[in-house]
């Protein structure tokens, strides 16, 4: 459990991710609406050099970003109302051994999505955030007794 004072901290614990993630990963990140879980992406995508806007997918199921030598997907499942739509994007092609998955909203999918490295569930207390981690694949369980 992590208290996160404000939304640098949560760019800054972005970053410590950023520093230790490496593909093939897969992020859920669950929270209500305006926990944070797009900022603590952007954190992540800043720390790396990213330097242009990162965008909340949230009406285009996923956004993509080209890192060094792997790939970024981001995914919002918030507007997903079947998983019939998961489908039609193709979803699984982007669960590469190069990729990095950040999932907002992964209930959304269902079962359908892979056991997840990491799961962040945030939640709100005003301007602060509580963060717990857990690591149900085992493989970010270092990452995480390292923050
Ligand atoms: P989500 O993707 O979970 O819906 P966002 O990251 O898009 O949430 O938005 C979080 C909002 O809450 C932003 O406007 C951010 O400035 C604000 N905020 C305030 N305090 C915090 C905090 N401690 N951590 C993260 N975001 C915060
Ligand atoms: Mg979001």
């Amino acid at each position: 459990m992590m208290h996160l004072q404000n939304e640098a901290a949560m760019l800054a614990l972005g970053g410590k991710l950023a520093q230790q993630v490496q593909a093939p990963m897969v992020i859920f990140l669950r929270g209500d609406l305006g926990a944070g879980k797009t900022t603590l992406v952007r954190g992540f995508l800043q720390a790396l050099g990213y330097q242009a806007r990162v965008k909340s997918p949230s009406f285009t199921i996923v956004e993509p970003y080209e890192l060094a030598d792997q790939q970024l997907f981001h995914f919002d499942f918030y507007r997903l109302n079947d998983i019939e739509e998961l489908e039609l994007i193709g979803w699984r092609d982007y669960f590469t051994q190069q990729a990095i998955c950040f999932i907002e909203w992964p209930e959304k999918a269902a079962d359908l999505l892979p056991v997840p490295d990491l799961i962040c569930d945030i939640h709100i207390l005003g301007q602060q955030r509580q963060i717990e981690l857990h690591s149900p694949s085992g493989r970010a369980q270092g990452i995480i007794a390292s923050l």
